[in-house]
């Protein structure tokens, strides 16, 4: 297949403005991906960590184009129940799955530096660490792509409520980024899973409610919130990795009362991060 360079997406954009595109919001998650596979075709592809949302995502898509593209983020710190699942997915649907992996230059200061296990050191660090083995692979990923599928629901997360079907990625300007399932729920996804036998992760049967990291998820009790697994061990902190968040750092975190925006600047090789 040729390949054509990405053309950036902008809010005025006749072709790929999402202002182009205003029936999105009402549009159920068949409907977005349709569309999104349709106009994008091999620029476009699903970023997942294959959790509940991920699959349900994964397993439309390849019904409407079995050769959907399909990419994750090896941090380096996986489960490795995660890779021996993302094995299991390739198998499964007969697809390919786009690793992308962190840059060492990137990895190895901050481990020299401050451990391998420097999250545990301060939110700052964690942040650090998620930039590096997420944050930045990411932004490499969307380099080369108009558009990415995300599983983002907004009833997952107080930082998650105002997430848009369709819109253009705030903090990777010029890519589309969708989130079908933006309206649904966790009944939602369980039922698609069950209903189209949809393989699952099998950390979900050991009580883990969202998987990431293996050092920085853990299982969560019943009935608790979802993302609590994830660094439980910070005191009212976003349970936000930067993945939906600025890759520069810029986070917009919410509260219960007001909104604020708070730059968290550094770089990979120039920690500690200090807050302005
Ligand atoms: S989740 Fe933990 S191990 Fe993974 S990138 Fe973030 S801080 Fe690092």
């Amino acid at each position: 297949m040729t390949t054509t360079a990405p053309h950036r997406a902008t809010e005025t954009d006749p072709l790929r403005s999402v202002t182009h595109f205003p029936h999105w919001e009402s549009a159920t998650a068949e409907e977005i991906l349709t569309e999104a596979l349709s106009r994008w075709g091999r620029r476009v592809a699903i970023g997942t960590a294959f959790q509940a949302e991920g699959m349900a995502i994964l397993d439309m898509a390849v019904r409407i184009d079995p050769g959907v593209r399909v990419f994750t983020i090896d941090t380096g710190r996986l489960p490795a129940e995660s890779h021996h699942f993302i094995d299991e997915v390739r198998r499964h649907y007969g697809i390919e799955v786009e690793v992308q992996l962190p840059r060492p230059g990137d990895v190895e200061p901050l481990v020299q530096r401050f451990g391998t296990d420097l999250f545990r050191e301060s939110v700052d660090l964690r942040l650090a660490c998620c930039r590096a083995r997420k944050v930045e692979p990411l932004a490499r990923r969307l380099a080369d792509l108009d558009a990415w599928i995300t599983g983002l629901r907004r009833d997952q997360a107080p930082s998650r409520a105002g997430v848009p079907k369709a819109g253009i990625d705030p903090h990777h300007p010029g890519v589309i980024k969708l989130s079908p399932l933006a309206d649904w729920n966790a009944h939602d996804v369980a039922s698609y899973l069950t209903r189209h036998a949809v393989p699952r992760h099998p950390l979900y049967a050991r009580g883990y409610s969202s998987i990431g990291c293996a050092p920085c998820t853990r299982p969560t009790l019943l009935g608790a919130d979802t993302r609590s697994g994830r660094w439980w061990w910070e005191d009212e902190q976003p349970k936000e990795c930067g993945l939906h968040w600025g890759p520069d750092g810029s986070l917009t975190r919410h509260n219960e009362s007001t909104d604020r925006k708070e730059d968290l600047q550094g770089t990979n090789s120039d920690v500690p991060i200090k807050r302005s």
